[in-house]
């Protein structure tokens, strides 16, 4: 049947893409030719396309194994909004759905079918699926997050082990494994633990070119910083933690500066985290901030941030972290706060570690991630070489490339700041050799008879900040060091003796201006741009609440940056647009083209007027039509109508709120909405109970907004 289309025409009509995205195309024709396979592609790379499109190229059903629940819901959803037949069985469901979703897989209802390993070889499953091959056909097994098969990985499950038994009874089915885990010996494990027959192997490379990374100083602006930076970004994001408690306390500091922030960690009950999992995944709310036990199996696609608020723990556990963000590909921004104090402090709590070698090697992996933070090389460069991978130049996209550091030749203040440390027999901390320097008066000064010292006040033409910069990069060139007692006391070593003897001069970074501002120009079409594409986020998250799906299945951001930015007015420019398949672009297109209609004519006229479908509705509404009747004559669904209506009434239109909705149940919605905030329908219905509909609080929702203007 494939060979009827080109490849590129399947991948428009089931998902709406245009183009092939590297090394799937080649792989989706690897298996067609029903070879077995290993995937290798970072986070956001588009695996899962790999093995959806030739299921539904071939005749038979694929059945992927899934760890994840949470993942597997996700992956139907999108399928299913995307008009695929999907579905999946694990323990969550009750045994009577389990059987309906067996005869509907029986009836030849289904291609794809995802399933938790433990289900595998039980008995009652094997006669199943024995049924299943005879009766449909099996056309392959895709193991996804297949590194969970390997004890090397970082995250082994047991059940995993169970599924060679698939390969040994039905051996004629061919497997794709799909991992985003990169080290030789995964990939080894994974090859002989299924059992693969000369498997194709792909692997891409794991450069992310759309997230832009950046390391901060920590200090006491942060959290300042923190604040001004969600609020500028608008999309969701993550911010991680090192502990339960400052995971609570950010957030509860964020919610109290007014930013939709939730904690998530282990701390929590299991219904907490769920729950506030889930308003993120909705986009209720906008920032997780989490320890790190937050983000396996969050398929969000249209993360646009996360942050390390404090440092992570190894380079590879925050290429997996930061990760999270952009796997939609749009442009995402990773950045750490750095500090030298939450360096000793992990630092100590290493050294109370009792096994040698785990102390040894927490030690290397700390260095690291210190190196990356202190580096003044590209941040992608020094990520992407732990994956062996070489990135050569300037990638444009991250702090170092983008403000390229510019050197001075500090060796004569670095004398006197050796030489002030040797005076106070090195026995006291930066802060204190700074204040030496530039002749500070205080108690501890004087205590000491520091004011005395010939170093006292030579160092009064830079400023602190100058100072704690040349004494960061003295540590960090190991040109003398620090006590990682948790008193971080200064210490002259072999190599600070070289610079008071002339030996080596003392070369340290300055940081220079800011290029991305200088160049960040801005134009009036991208801030319509920008407007429009906030109208069509309210109008997706109140189609995604009323489904009760997740706002990214409906369309993901750079398809919604593509109706803001292109604009389609019918339907036919409507369905060219990436991201848009026949099956959607009938669901949604209408409710979509009338709203960005809406909006371009707004721009053109002072005022905001209707557009001219909304026009129709407002005619028929004015003949005395209710929303079921105008649905009906207009051929579109009543949730549209009832759009038309709220924006109708948001535009001052003549519509009544009256017609619609009750007094009683007015009364009732107002005063949950005085209760709650207006920004989520989802949660007011939760509170108001199934009699309401979102339909309803829509309208009553804009009555009152045009009230209040
Ligand atoms: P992975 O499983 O590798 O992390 P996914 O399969 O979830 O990645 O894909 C990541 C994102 O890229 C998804 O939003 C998906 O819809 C999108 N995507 C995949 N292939 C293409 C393509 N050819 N064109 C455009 N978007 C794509
Ligand atoms: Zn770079």
């Amino acid at each position: 049947m494939y060979q009827l289309h080109s490849l590129e025409q399947s991948l428009k009509q089931f998902f709406g893409y245009d183009k092939f995205r590297e090394g799937q195309k080649e792989i989706i024709e690897q298996a067609l030719q029903n070879r077995d396979l290993l995937i290798i592609m970072p986070t956001g790379g588009g695996k899962s396309l790999c093995f959806q499109l030739p299921a539904l190229l071939k005749s038979g059903i694929t059945i992927v194994i899934s760890p994840l629940i949470a993942l597997m819901q996700d992956q139907v959803d999108t399928l299913t909004d995307n008009g695929i037949g999907a579905t999946f069985i694990n323990s969550t469901l009750e045994p009577e759905e389990i059987y309906r979703r067996e005869s509907a897989i029986l009836n030849n209802k289904i291609k794809l079918l995802y399933l938790a390993p433990e289900r595998l070889m039980s008995e009652r499953f094997t006669s199943f699926l024995d049924n299943l091959i005879n009766q449909v056909g099996v056309s392959a097994f895709a193991i996804d997050e297949a590194h969970c098969i390997s004890e090397w990985g970082h995250d082994f499950r047991p059940e995993y082990r169970r599924i060679k038994e698939l390969r040994q009874r039905y051996p004629q089915i061919p497997i794709s494994a799909l991992t985003a885990t990169a080290t030789k010996r995964v990939q080894h494990d994974i090859i002989t633990q299924l059992q693969l027959r000369e498997p194709a192997i792909h692997i891409s490379s794991f450069n992310r070119p759309n997230l832009y990374y950046e390391v901060r100083e920590k200090n006491r602006h942060s959290y300042n910083q923190l604040l001004k930076e969600i609020r500028l970004e608008k999309g969701a994001g993550i911010i991680y933690c090192m502990s339960r408690k400052s995971v609570d306390n950010l957030a509860l500091r964020l919610q109290n500066d007014g930013i939709k922030a939730l904690p998530y960690h282990a701390g929590l009950s299991d219904q907490e985290r769920i729950n506030n999992q889930n308003s993120f995944i909705r986009d209720d709310i906008q920032v997780m901030v989490a320890t790190v036990a937050f983000g396996m199996g969050i398929n969000k696609p249209d993360v646009r941030f996360v942050f390390h608020y404090d440092l992570p723990k190894n380079i590879e556990s925050y290429y997996q972290e930061s990760g999270r963000a952009g796997r939609d590909s749009e442009p995402s921004k990773c950045v750490v706060f750095f500090s030298l104090s939450d360096v000793s402090k992990i630092n100590f709590i290493i050294s109370q570690k009792e096994n040698q070698d785990e102390q040894r090697i927490a030690k290397q992996q700390l260095e690291k991630i210190i190196e990356y933070s202190e580096g003044t090389e590209c941040r992608r460069k020094i990520q992407l070489s732990y994956f062996g991978e070489r990135f050569k130049g300037n990638c444009a996209n991250c702090d170092n490339c983008l403000n390229p550091l510019i050197t001075e030749d500090w060796t004569t203040e670095a004398k006197k700041f050796l030489s002030c440390v040797a005076r106070v027999n090195q026995r006291f901390g930066m802060m204190h050799i700074i204040d030496i320097l530039r002749g500070a008066k205080n108690q501890k000064i004087e205590k000491n008879g520091h004011h005395l010292l010939s170093t006292y006040g030579i160092g009064k033409d830079k400023s602190i900040d100058q100072w704690k910069n040349l004494s960061r990069a003295l540590l960090h060139q190991g040109l003398m060091n620090e006590t990682t007692d948790g008193y971080r006391i200064l210490k002259l070593n072999k190599l600070s003796w070289e610079v008071f003897r002339d030996e080596r001069s003392v070369i340290i970074p300055i940081k220079k201006q800011d290029i991305k501002q200088i160049l960040g120009e801005y134009n009036e079409r991208q801030a319509e741009a920008a407007l429009l594409l906030d109208r069509l986020k309210q109008l997706r998250k109140y189609i995604a609440d009323a489904n009760n799906i997740a706002p990214y299945v409906v369309f993901q951001d750079n398809t919604l940056n593509l109706f803001a930015l292109l604009r389609p007015q019918n339907i036919k420019e409507f369905s060219e647009i990436s991201g848009v398949n026949s099956h959607k672009a009938s669901q949604y297109g209408d409710i979509f083209v009338s709203e960005i209609r809406a909006f371009c004519q707004q721009q053109e006229l002072p005022i905001a007027l209707p557009s001219d479908s909304q026009m129709v509705t407002l005619q028929f509404y004015q003949q005395g039509l209710n929303i079921a009747e105008i649905a009906e004559k207009r051929g579109l669904t009543m949730g549209t109508i009832a759009y038309h209506l709220s924006e109708l009434i948001l535009m001052n239109q003549p519509v009544n709120i009256n017609d619609f909705v009750s007094e009683t149940k007015q009364k009732e919605i107002l005063k949950m909405i005085n209760k709650l905030g207006d920004y989520s329908l989802k949660t007011l219905r939760e509170n108001l109970g199934e009699d309401y509909s979102y339909d309803e609080l829509k309208l009553v929702r804009a009555w009152r907004q045009k009230q209040n203007r």
